[in-house]
């Protein structure tokens, strides 16, 4: 059902104080990632007092900074594609979307570079359902033979090998036992050139619409307070000791929203629950002779366990597609969590390219980033309320929701107006109508009591 707005955005919106701080606030975004910068500035712009508090000292500076920031299309679920599928024409207009001249942006305005993926054909059953989905979603798409694909990639060899293997298996160097047959290319994929400029953009963006943000600032709880016979939040309290007061919360922390949640004394009332698990992406030089900024793409390899796309400076940038044989590396706390790329991933990536480009070098010294995505129980975000009044997550991003931080901004900020405003959405589902692409979006498929999604493949890709 939707529901009009609330009279919370009714109220006359004041903008920060000299000290650059809101006298009071309508809503405490806890979190400047992707996000938590998007959640304000679409909160922002419908006239709240937002106040985003962020522990560390400037936005996107968290996960967000490490993201590969692909834009594809291809999820498990008719409504992940839909969502992806809209995400996408957010950075398509993204300059204009931030509704601030370009020059108030010190840095620039992050783009976003139109490549296509290939999604290298393996499992029928898979490709069977992804042009179910697309097709559902409205999303173009190509079905190429093996030959459209060479012909396109020349630098690539089709072989497979029977799945990834671990180094330390003798298949891991074996002989091709098969060929990949064609891909599923979708030419509108890309990737968003800088995450972390995207980020700060939308801070700008958020600052420009009155939202105030305090860099450095630790929450350490979360206040709620019983409210007849269900619970409200009542703001947050800082490790410095300090309280802010509003009586909206958005939890957006990332890997730590599992910390929120536990902060909140939500811990066990969600169906879906999220952890941080630890992800090394690493960059190496094309192939000599390959202009892999201009010749290449993004790629989808699941027989090796990886995916491609380029980096700036004619590199790779190689991520894995988290094949079971590598194991989850579940983090128990991320403060101490090493942040350093380690050499046997970093190897075992490139060895793994070397596989699927036969002239790639293996690089003596590996570049890369380590950090952690937020892995809900079934790779696919939660962007809700909860159940203390008041308060809502986005969380759950898994490794796959960069792409989507614009449009989930918009859909949290109808649904915060929404649930506020008296909306029932747990009983009826709030569904919003996709700002550019008019699909409707319905947010129970993002609920945290959803049924687990049994078609999800249980990796990064969703
Ligand atoms: C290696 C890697 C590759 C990825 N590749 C892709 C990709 O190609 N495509 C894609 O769509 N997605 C990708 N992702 C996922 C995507 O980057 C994330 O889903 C997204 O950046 C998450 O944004 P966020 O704002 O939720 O989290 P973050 O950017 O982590 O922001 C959360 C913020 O909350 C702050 N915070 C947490 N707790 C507190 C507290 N108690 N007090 C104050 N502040 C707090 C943190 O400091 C942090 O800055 C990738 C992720 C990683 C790690």
């Amino acid at each position: 059902m939707r529901v009009g707005p609330s009279d919370v955005s009714a109220m006359t919106r004041r903008g920060p104080n000299v000290f650059g701080m809101h006298d009071s606030s309508d809503v405490i975004v806890i979190g400047a990632g992707i996000f938590g910068c998007g959640i304000s500035f679409e909160l922002a712009r419908r006239g709240h007092r937002v106040t985003t508090v962020e522990m560390l000292p400037g936005p996107g500076q968290g996960s967000t900074s490490s993201s590969g920031a692909i834009v594809r299309f291809m999820y498990s679920t008719v409504d992940g594609v839909r969502l992806a599928w809209e995400g996408n024409r957010y950075w398509e207009a993204f300059a204009d979307y931030l509704e601030v001249p370009e020059e108030a942006h010190e840095s620039g305005v992050a783009r976003k570079v139109t490549t296509g993926l290939w999604f290298l054909r393996l499992d029928d059953d898979l490709h069977a359902r992804y042009v179910h989905n697309l097709s559902e979603a409205g999303v173009e798409f190509e079905d190429c033979t093996p030959d459209e694909v060479l012909e396109r990639f020349p630098f690539m060899t089709l072989d497979t090998y029977g799945g990834p293997a671990s180094p330390d298996d003798e298949r891991f160097f074996g002989p091709a036992t098969g060929s990949y047959g064609g891909a599923l290319y979708t030419p509108d994929a890309g990737y968003v050139n800088d995450p972390m400029l995207a980020a700060r953009n939308l801070a700008t963006a958020a600052e420009a619409k009155g939202a105030c943000f305090r860099y450095g600032c630790r929450v350490e709880s979360i206040r709620t307070e019983a409210d007849g016979a269900s619970r409200r939040v009542r703001g947050v309290e800082l490790t410095t000791g300090e309280t802010i007061d509003a009586p909206i919360v958005v939890a957006v922390g990332g890997p730590w929203s599992s910390r929120l949640v536990d902060m909140a004394g939500l811990t066990g009332t969600m169906n879906i629950t999220t952890a941080p698990m630890r992800h090394e992406a690493h960059v190496a030089p094309a192939p000599p002779g390959v202009d892999f900024d201009a010749e290449g793409a993004i790629i989808a390899d699941l027989d090796v366990g990886t995916y491609y796309r380029p980096e700036a400076g004619n590199q790779i940038f190689v991520g894995s597609t988290d094949p079971e044989v590598d194991g989850h590396d579940w983090v128990d706390d991320l403060d101490v969590m090493n942040r350093e790329i380690t050499r046997p991933i970093a190897e075992r990536q490139m060895m793994r390219t070397a596989r699927r480009f036969p002239d790639f070098g293996v690089p003596h010294t590996p570049k890369g980033v380590a950090e952690a995505y937020d892995v809900s129980t079934d790779w696919g975000p939660v962007y809700d309320r909860t159940d203390v009044d008041g308060l809502y997550v986005a969380m759950g991003t898994s490794g796959n929701q960069f792409k989507n931080a614009c449009v989930a901004s918009h859909l949290m900020a109808e649904l915060v107006e929404a649930v506020e405003g008296g909306l029932d959405h747990d009983r009826t589902p709030l569904v919003v109508e996709g700002r550019y692409t008019g699909v409707p979006i319905d947010m129970g498929s993002f609920s945290r009591n959803r049924s687990v999604n049994t078609d999800s493949t249980g990796s990064v890709l969703g």
